[in-house]
């Protein structure tokens, strides 16, 4: 192990940046914690405006080349990546959990083969990308994607190397080159999958990965004049930062927020199935941006409801994210178990009632949480808490609950549980979101466009929707 490497669980990760298929050291480091134990896992190379420019830099001179790589190659370059990822699901889930605390069994099972499927979906899809020409007046139009140049890609730490490789995907699969800044709560996936990536034939330059804090790193890479596309995921305020600095430069970007989505509940549900859709919303510490955290109840079941959920939440096994039995792990850092118990112990100083939970737990963990007796306009309602909170409200009929899962500032995701199919073709036509689920959740497909309304977001990714966005679309015109 040298200075600039790190080893977890056996698994060794070099923490300097990636650049112009190198590793690059800082003159600086972060502390990287873990989540499970609050013990330190090592320094990591802490990025200033010099490595950002470099790194603009190096994806500036490998973007002719990759660009004007024949798609085939592109593609088969992005499937010798996804099978390198495959060989090492083990190593990169291993690692994701000691950096963020999310289970193990989640990454192995789910996260790290869907990290896989980004590079073969795109690729598939980048071969097929066309459009049908068309005729005006005896002309030919002609519509190509020409890829758009580097792009930054910002990402945070809930679920760091699925929600990176969605974005660098679809980018290089367009023929850009990528630089990515990673959360600096969760750096360590994006450091090993550039070696990875680099070892199954990646060219250098292509993808470069900066680490470092969102303030530095992060800001200098999005203010840099050379970009030619932003695609972030995190906070709005952090969004509202970084869309003041693409203005500056009219860089095209695309924003992926945060959300505080409703689960409707009707009496006429599967009341089992919204129970267990309801206790679901635990995952992940309740760290998911798509966390339908408001659920509401028509008010004829809503303690029946509340019992069965009281019942089953109960049961599930908080412990260290590494065990195969434990069902909820660790939040991020101690910074986000205080803002999460600043807005229970807030709500429940105003008068809401805790039926499960409403306190820390042992270390960096947090009791699940139900809260009623709030109201609409209180702020446990209507911002997002982003850990294992979720509140219940009740409704009399549609037009109430329609009205209560619209009436926040934000637009990601919605879920209804209704045994009436009629009725949930009525509800999701008026509901404010990007993805509508109906008695299901979390069922995501890559041709779907994702993104959300409101302040949960700016544009949409997915299937074409990224190649729209990663790709500067032109129209070619040829007389008869
Ligand atoms: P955050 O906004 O604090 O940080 C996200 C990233 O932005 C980090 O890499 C950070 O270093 C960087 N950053 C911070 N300031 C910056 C600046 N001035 N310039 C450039 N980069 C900067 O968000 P977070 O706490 O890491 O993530 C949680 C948020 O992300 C929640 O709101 C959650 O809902 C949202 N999220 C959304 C989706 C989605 O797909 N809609 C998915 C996951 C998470």
């Amino acid at each position: 192990m040298s200075e600039h490497t790190l080893t977890v669980a056996g698994v060794t990760v070099d923490t300097r940046h990636w650049i112009g298929g190198e590793h690059v050291a800082s003159a600086g480091t972060f502390v990287d914690v873990s989540p499970i134990d609050g013990s330190v896992l090592g320094e990591i190379a802490r990025g200033t405006a010099a490595e950002a420019s470099a790194a603009v830099a190096a994806a500036r001179a490998a973007f002719p080349g990759w660009a004007a790589t024949p798609r085939a190659e592109r593609a088969r370059i992005l499937h010798a990546v996804a099978d390198a990822v495959e060989k090492r699901i083990e190593d990169l889930s291993i690692v994701e959990t000691h950096d963020n605390g999310a289970l193990l069994r989640s990454h192995r099972r789910g996260v790290m083969p869907r990290v896989a499927h980004n590079f073969r979906f795109f690729a598939d899809r980048l071969v097929g990308l066309g459009h049908d020409d068309f005729d005006t007046r005896g002309h030919t139009n002609h519509v190509s994607w020409d890829p758009a140049g580097p792009c930054v890609l910002i990402t945070p730490w809930n679920a760091p190397l699925m929600l990176a490789t969605w974005k660098i995907a679809p980018a290089l699969a367009a023929g850009n080159t990528v630089i990515l800044k990673p959360a600096e709560w969760s750096p360590l996936t994006a450091s090993l999958f550039a070696d990875i990536a680099a070892e199954a034939g990646l060219p250098a330059g292509v993808l470069n990965v900066v680490q470092g804090y969102g303030a530095e790193a992060g800001n200098a890479l999005v203010s840099h004049p050379d970009v030619r596309r932003i695609s972030f995921t995190g906070s709005v305020p952090t969004a509202k930062t970084i869309a003041a600095a693409a203005a500056a430069n009219l860089v095209p970007a695309s924003f992926e927020l945060g959300g505080k989505s409703p689960l409707l509940v009707f009496a006429d549900a599967d009341l089992d199935l919204a129970v267990d859709l309801a206790v679901e919303q635990y995952d992940n510490a309740g760290q998911v941006c798509l966390a339908a955290t408001r659920i509401l109840v028509e008010e004829t079941i809503a303690q029946e409801f509340t019992r069965r959920f009281t019942e089953k939440a109960s049961a599930l096994r908080q412990g260290d994210p590494r065990d195969e039995t434990t069902d909820i792990g660790p939040n991020i850092h101690t910074r986000q178990l205080e803002k999460i118990d600043g807005f229970v112990q807030r709500a429940l100083a105003a008068g809401a009632r805790a039926v499960i939970g409403g306190r820390r737990g042992e270390g960096q963990y947090y009791a699940p949480t139900l809260l009623t007796d709030v109201a609409q306009d209180s702020e446990i309602v209507q911002e997002e808490v982003f850990g294992p909170v979720l509140t219940l409200q009740t409704f009399t009929d549609e037009d109430e609950a329609v009205r209560l899962a619209n009436d926040t500032r934000f637009g990601l995701a919605a879920t209804v549980a209704t045994g009436d199919r009629g009725r949930a073709a009525r509800v999701t036509d008026r509901l404010v979101a990007g993805t509508v689920w109906v008695n299901c959740f979390f069922v995501r497909d890559l041709q779907a466009p994702f993104g959300g309304s409101r302040h949960s977001g700016v544009g949409r990714e997915g299937g074409t929707w990224s190649f729209d966005f990663y790709c500067d679309l032109k129209n070619t015109v040829t007389a008869p």
